[in-house]
């Protein structure tokens, strides 16, 4: 992954995606918004509590240091859930400049519609970008642990095949900053939950050193999520970059005790 500075924005994007000239992506850092206190400074959530003008503001800048319009960004409420949207022409656009419109219940994208921008939010959660070069279609996943434990990720892929006829060995996929096993515990709850709905939770689930509860790979679990469905393992880049460790770049709900922005991860095909 590699972080470049754009306006006074921070983008990062992933290698291996931002080799081909026909797709743009992107994942956002905090710095150079206009949000204050918790969500300084660049929050791209409305329905975290910050002030929405600020938001609208954070998001036209974005828009423009991409060369885009706003209406090209479309949001989705996010729920945690396994739901994915096919954005067709006529969703173009829902959720950019405001909560309301955006795509109700969903936690992943896909689109083969060229200037569409899907975008996912997170704060800790795991962005999971996809690009099928073959067919040109793109995705955009949300996952973080209960999606994880849905297969939101294999989710979007299924529809990727179903919708478009995407075939997994020609998937690009980029993981991307968010929670890492060098902070992310959880407690015997969620262990058992994992246990119970991931067949792969032993390759994900380790005992933390010092506080005795339970570390949970994210990374690692949407990876074997990805190679499951039949993406070869060299078309996959993994950030390992912790949004909690570098909350300074990245609004961590961990960090900030769960009062926090959110950054965007978004990609279109040009
Ligand atoms: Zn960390």
């Amino acid at each position: 992954m590699e972080q470049s500075t754009q306006g006074n924005l921070n983008i990062y994007r992933f290698s291996n995606l931002s080799a081909f000239e026909q797709v743009e992506h992107f994942i956002t850092g905090r710095a150079g918004g206009y949000s204050k206190g918790p969500f300084q400074s660049l929050n791209t959530g409305f329905h975290v509590g910050d002030n929405d003008w600020h938001v609208l503001q954070n998001r036209k800048k974005l828009a423009q240091v991409l060369k885009m319009d706003l209406q090209q960004f479309t949001f989705a409420s996010q729920t945690h859930s396994s739901n994915i949207a096919i954005v067709d022409a006529s969703r173009k656009g829902l959720g950019s400049a405001d909560r309301e419109s955006a795509i109700a219940n969903t936690d992943g994208m896909v689109t083969n519609i060229k200037g569409v921008c899907i975008n996912v939010q997170m704060a800790d959660c795991v962005p999971v970008l996809l690009y099928d070069p073959k067919n040109k279609v793109v995705g955009a996943v949300h996952a973080g642990w209960r999606g994880t434990l849905k297969r939101v990720s294999q989710a979007a892929i299924k529809v990727m095949m179903d919708t478009y006829g995407c075939c997994p060995t020609n998937i690009m996929a980029g993981i991307g900053p968010s929670n890492g096993p060098c902070c992310y515990e959880v407690g015997e709850d969620v262990k058992r939950e994992a246990m119970k709905s991931l067949p792969e939770a032993e390759q994900i689930l380790s005992v933390a050193p010092e506080s005795g509860k339970y570390i949970f790979d994210q990374w690692q679990a949407n990876l074997l999520q990805l190679l499951d469905c039949g993406i070869p393992e060299g078309n996959i880049e993994m950030a390992g970059i912790c949004s909690q460790c570098k909350s300074d770049n990245f609004f961590s709900s961990r960090n900030d005790n769960g009062l926090t922005g959110r950054y965007t991860a978004g990609i279109m095909l040009r």
